[in-house]
């Protein structure tokens, strides 16, 4: 289950932006972006989450998990598109350089500390 090593890296990439001065923090939420070419099964990253994060600051806290479309570009013809796999053409010049723009990331977007 490859969900856990990305959920090791995500709580430590959390906890090193807490803030410092807070006494002791809580973590409310973290805000993912998620790419649907990733890979990632949110249910099996949430599951990994809610373990390794027991008796840290984001014990508890709530995983809102964006899903970031695919989005390919032609550098040929400019012409920018969804798709649901990964495009290795441009249907419009056909011979154009394509590469993806999104759809693979994991990434923290925010994280909202508890009042
Ligand atoms: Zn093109």
């Amino acid at each position: 289950m490859h969900e856990m090593g990305i959920a090791q890296e995500l709580v430590r990439i959390a906890l090193e932006a807490l803030p410092r001065d807070l006494k002791d923090p809580k973590v409310a939420s973290l805000n993912l972006r998620i790419g649907k070419l990733s890979s990632v099964v949110p249910h099996s990253l949430t599951f990994c989450f809610e373990i390794i994060t027991k008796d840290t600051p984001l014990e508890h806290a709530r995983l809102d998990i964006e899903r970031v479309p695919v989005v390919i570009r032609c550098d040929t013809c400019g012409r920018q598109w969804e798709a649901d796999t990964p495009v290795f053409r441009c249907p419009d010049c056909e011979n154009g350089q394509v590469q993806m723009i999104s759809g693979r990331e994991i990434d923290i977007d925010s994280l909202t500390l508890m009042e």
